[in-house]
């Protein structure tokens, strides 16, 4: 089965508001089977929306609009529906007491143009709205829901129950991998990985995100079988690139590794300056694990905070290897990241160019420093080690258990 969303606000095209209406509704409607085929976004006007519905009908079984069904003057999505459908808008009269009732408890006057937000079109199956006002609306394969996130999210898991029991739809629901990995450019998972994407019947792709690259495969439940089939070929292909298959991102599997091993965590950062340590205490419960971050951004703070040598910082400077390793050996801590490094714009020379960053490891007597190059933007230098250092903390961790 295949749905059409239309998604209306004129703010939704003139970078006012972001669209996140469809993210969710995607998510609920792949939980029933029905795909969607695509979507429209356009603005409040009755004839935009008469058109976009049209269009819709033509190529979808279901047409879900979410907006316009406000009190305003630019509210005007039922217009239009009962325009396409050469309708009248009627007012029932138990909504109408009903929403007159919902006022009156939250204390606000009733103004007549508030009448619209239980107007429906004849023939017309309503929602009830329990978080607001407008109510939801059915009619000859058209939904639609208001624009308030929170509003929809009421009315839209209701809908769904109803619509798959009134149309009784067989489902077969969305079936989705995601595996997020890390350390492998898109061009080469691509060729590591494009002869075990052959099965039309499942939808690959590479998403990029800031924290790695989501490799996604989506078919139905039906299929489950053959995508976990491929599923276990990828990871053959990839190891321990792949740090998880559950959405569960770095920082948080790295938490999870701590717990599990009974492990406390300490972080001391210089050009990343709390980024790191930001990232860790976004975790639920980190508390448990984390104890301190420092942020040794100058010479005499490595020195007086960690103990790392005068000499070694004289000798090498303070983005080098050695430094690296005398910041994490210098914490106090079962696990530690020590991070230094030129995130530039300058500040770079040629020995020591902007985006070289060590990254000190130690999981209890075990230290490592890792060094990279990292391209890009002072920001981006900062949010890559970032990530590289959970990385590679993550596999120095699964070392020891292995
Ligand atoms: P209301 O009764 O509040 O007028 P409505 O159905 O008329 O509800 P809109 O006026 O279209 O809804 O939008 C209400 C709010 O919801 C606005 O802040 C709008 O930006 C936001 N909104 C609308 N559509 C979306 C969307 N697709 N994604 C996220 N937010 C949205
Ligand atoms: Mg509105």
């Amino acid at each position: 089965m295949k749905a059409i969303l239309i998604l209306v606000g004129t703010e939704l095209l003139n970078g006012g508001m972001l669209d996140t209406n469809s993210i969710y509704m995607a998510e609920k409607l792949n939980s029933y089977g029905i795909l969607i085929r695509y979507k429209m976004v356009v603005k409040d006007d009755i004839e935009e929306i008469k058109t976009a519905v049209n269009l819709a009908k033509k190529s979808g079984d279901l047409v879900i609009i979410s907006g316009g069904l406000g009190p305003t003057i630019d509210d005007l999505t039922k217009q239009a529906i009962a325009r396409y459908l050469d309708k009248k808008l009627i007012i029932d009269e138990e909504e109408l007491i009903e929403i007159k009732n919902k006022f009156k408890q939250k204390n606000i006057k009733f103004l007549e143009d508030n009448k619209k937000e239980v107007e429906k079109v004849e023939g017309a199956v309503s929602f009830e709205n329990k978080v607001g006002m407008a109510s939801g609306m059915y009619i000859s394969g058209i939904a639609c829901f208001p624009g308030v996130p929170r509003e929809l999210y009421d009315l839209f898991p209701r809908f769904l129950k109803w619509y798959s029991e009134k149309k009784k739809l067989e489902i077969d629901k969305v079936y989705i991998r995601n595996l997020l990995t890390y350390g492998i450019p898109e061009s080469y998972l691509n060729n590591k990985l494009k002869r075990f994407f052959t099965n039309t019947n499942i939808d690959y792709e590479f998403l990029i995100k800031d924290y790695g690259i989501i490799i996604r495969l989506q078919s139905m439940e039906s299929n489950k079988n053959l995508v976990e089939k491929i599923i276990k070929k990828i990871y053959n292909e990839l190891g321990t690139n792949i740090f998880s298959s559950n959405n569960m991102k770095l920082e948080e599997v790295v938490l999870e590794m701590l717990r599990e091993r009974k492990l406390t965590l300490s972080v001391a950062e210089s050009c990343t300056g709390g980024m790191l340590s930001s990232k860790i205490v976004g975790v639920p419960g980190a508390s448990k694990f984390y104890k301190e971050g420092l942020i040794t951004y100058s010479n005499s703070s490595k020195e007086k905070r960690l103990g790392v040598n005068k000499k070694t910082l004289e000798s090498y400077g303070a983005v080098s290897f050695e430094v690296a390793k005398e910041m994490v050996k210098g914490l106090s801590t079962d696990v530690g990241i020590s991070i230094t490094g030129v995130a530039g714009p300058d500040g770079g020379t040629k020995e020591k160019p902007v985006g070289l960053v060590y990254i000190g490891l130690k999981v209890k007597e075990n230290v490592k420093v890792i060094k990279k190059v990292f391209k890009g933007s002072r920001e981006e230098v900062r949010k890559k080690t970032v990530l590289c250092s959970l990385f590679y903390l993550k596999e120095l961790l699964s070392e020891g258990s292995n």
